[in-house]
């Protein structure tokens, strides 16, 4: 439990150019993908907590009320202070949809006594409603989303059902081929359950293989109920079929009707269907993606969180990653390893560079990468991509931690063009590289088994290899996903230095000079920010990139490139301080340490790999010491403001608010769902 935060640092979404470059039909699109993307809001406000959906209320009535005049919530009994709590406390509220942090999963309880919370709710005549949630806001008792039975919170279930029993039904409905996304369960009575299916519908489709009820053994009757929602996913489906009337081409057509076949039916197999032709719709110039998607809220972990995302295609940067990909021959032939451990034809994953006009969902991510579902990952495919706006957002009030003052200025001016570039390097030629050596099914080897590579680190001859039928993620287990991050981000750092690299980026001379400087300061600070995700406790870390970047700045430290300097025993004026003369230094030490990465990697070597990442990513007692500073200056997490899009005589227009409490209550007053 925590108090909410307090100057959050808000942020508009920059979208207006890219938004305005659509053509009207494009526009259209994104405009009813948008709408029925925001009228899931109150479904995810029924997912997080019983009381989110009524504290939604309330906060909406405050402020119409006033007719967003705040000023007159001021009172005897009231300052403008404790109006200033309630506008932050009620931005917080609306940016997790909920009134637990979408990141970390704990309850957040008013910067406000409720006495003063009760009095603007008064002033505002919603007292009736205040009192409704008045408890559940502040009650203390409960501050974590989990099982109901293990005292915590959730809304995905309800009733008095127990992990047992949610085991039970949710093994019960796997062997039925009943999908759990879209559904909530709650038990009505003794031995009686309701699997609420989101849909428009409320009956069971026709042509379903489902039974109305099912007897499950030891735990008893679960009846199926459609309809959960079902105002929302009739104005939802609406709105997906006026978004289909704009699609750009058959595969979106097809696409948007089994989108709208779920929704308005309830059926998960039909999500599914529209995931194989949202794969297929290779670079669109609106991407989205839509439904019940991620499943990290659900104690259960298999209840997916309805998400909406609609994002216009960044074609500069798109351009860029091309030109960067065209010349990857060149640049990967630069890395430090022999062309044995790299594939003949450089094949770069498929990844976009996009920007973010509508994101409904409790948080936004920097990134994503679905479908989630493993079949359809495997038989057609999933996308990769960027959100730009998201990435390279800053805000005026954000307090950039840990540098010199000498450093800010420039830090503040190439920070984003810096991070562009080490994010095409990563995901394209980072992610991209390396060949694994592998034994084919048929006992035959993708190189030379008989006079196998050499161990550019060791001398010796590489002993190593996949079997037939082994992969990195089976090998490497646990630890690939970091392992891999860090490979990738090791590449970006080493090509960073690269000149003609740079250039495509629009950076020449002085400049491009100082994008390496401002690339290698931001890797040293992401390194030490790190140490957040680091749990001293159980010594593990709990974020795979985070994870990566620490043990980069500590390469960078060993080699005296960096200096983390403080006078004071409790660290409290810790800087860090990157001498410029010696970046070669550093480029020469993270070179170093991918080769050795990316040659156990190739050759399956685990023994060594896991050896050499659990000692770099090791938390020596030195670095350990830091992390109570790190912890101290943490800044609030970012909210956004996004905008809306109206239909107005037939054309969309863009409606962008304030970057502040007012507007992100603003822009949620007038979506009006
Ligand atoms: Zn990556």
């Amino acid at each position: 439990m925590s108090l909410n935060d307090t100057k959050a640092p808000h942020i508009q979404l920059a979208i207006k150019d890219h938004f305005d470059a659509l053509s009207d039909k494009e526009k259209k699109y994104a405009h009813h993908f948008s709408r029925a993307s925001h009228l899931g809001t109150r479904v995810i406000l029924r997912q997080v907590s019983p009381e989110s959906e009524d504290i939604y209320n309330l906060i909406l009535a405050i402020a119409e009320s006033v007719k967003q005049d705040y000023s007159k919530l001021v009172s005897e009994s009231v300052s403008k202070d404790d109006v200033r709590s309630f506008l932050e406390y009620s931005s917080q509220f609306l940016s997790n949809l909920g009134n637990f942090k979408s990141f970390g999963d704990a309850k957040f309880v008013p910067r406000l006594e409720q006495a003063k919370f009760a009095a603007i709710a008064a002033t505002a005549n919603q007292t009736a409603s205040f009192d409704k949630v008045a408890d559940a806001i502040y009650s203390t008792d409960k501050t974590l989303l989990g099982f109901l039975d293990k005292g915590h919170v959730t809304a995905y279930y309800g009733g008095d059902i127990t992990e047992d029993e949610i085991t039970k039904i949710n093994d019960f409905c796997a062997s039925k081929t009943i999908y759990p996304e879209n559904t909530r369960v709650w038990k009505t009575g003794p031995k009686q359950f309701e699997l609420r299916i989101a849909s428009a519908d409320t009956g069971i489709a026709q042509d379903t293989q489902f039974d109305a009820s099912y007897e499950i053994p030891d735990v008893g009757t679960l009846k199926l109920a459609y309809g959960d929602s079902k105002n929302e996913f009739a104005k939802i489906s609406e709105e997906m079929a006026a978004a289909g009337k704009n699609a750009a081409n058959h595969t979106q057509e097809q696409m948007i009707a089994a989108y709208v076949d779920s929704f308005k039916t309830g059926s998960m197999a039909a999500h599914r269907e529209s995931q194989k032709f949202w794969v297929k719709d290779l670079g669109p110039a609106v991407e989205t993606n839509i439904g019940f998607i991620e499943t990290y809220r659900d104690p259960a972990g298999v209840r997916g969180e309805w998400e909406g995302l609609v994002a216009v295609v960044n074609k500069e940067r798109t351009k860029k990653f091309g030109a960067l990909v065209n010349g990857a021959k060149e640049y990967v032939s630069q890395l430090p390893w022999d062309a044995e451990f790299e594939k003949d034809v450089f094949t770069p994953p498929d990844f976009l560079s996009l920007e973010v006009l509508t994101f409904a969902g409790s948080g936004i991510p920097a990134g994503i990468n679905i479908p989630n579902y493993d079949d359809i990952r495997l038989t057609v495919g999933f996308k990769n991509v960027s959100l730009g706006n998201i990435l390279s957002s800053k805000s005026s009030n954000e307090k950039i931690t840990f540098l010199e003052d000498k450093d800010l200025p420039l830090f503040e001016q190439l920070k984003g063009p810096a991070f562009e570039v080490q994010v095409g390097i990563h995901e394209l030629l980072g992610h991209g590289t390396g060949k694994l050596l592998s034994q084919e099914r048929d006992g035959s080897f993708n190189y030379d088994n008989a006079n196998p590579p050499i161990d550019p680190n060791t001398g010796d001859k590489i002993t190593t290899y996949y079997k037939a039928g082994e992969t990195w993620g089976s090998v490497f287990g646990a630890m690939a996903g970091s392992y891999e991050e860090c490979r990738a981000e090791c590449v970006a750092m080493y090509l960073l230095t690269n000149k003609q690299l740079l250039e495509i980026f629009g950076h020449t001379g002085q400049e491009a000079d100082d994008v390496i400087y401002i690339g290698y300061l931001l890797m040293a600070r992401a390194g030490l920010l790190a140490l957040e995700f680091w749990d001293p406790a159980t010594r593990k870390w709990g974020q795979p990139h985070m994870q990566a970047r620490y043990s980069i700045m500590r390469s960078f430290v060993d080699c005296g490139a960096v200096e983390l300097k403080s006078t004071k025993p409790d660290f409290s004026d810790l800087t860090i301080h990157l001498d410029r003369s010696k970046i070669p230094a550093a480029q020469k030490a993270v070179g170093e340490y991918l080769n050795k990465l990316h040659i156990y990697k190739c050759s399956a070597d685990f023994e060594k790999g896991s050896a050499l990442y659990n000692a770099t990513t090791n938390v020596s007692e030195e670095m350990a010491a830091y992390r109570e500073v790190v912890m101290d200056s943490k800044q609030p997490r970012r909210i956004f403001v996004q905008p809306n899009t109206v239909l107005k005589d037939g054309n969309v227009e863009l409606v962008e608010y304030e970057a502040s409490e007012e507007g992100n209550i603003k822009s949620f007053l007038e979506r009006q769902v």
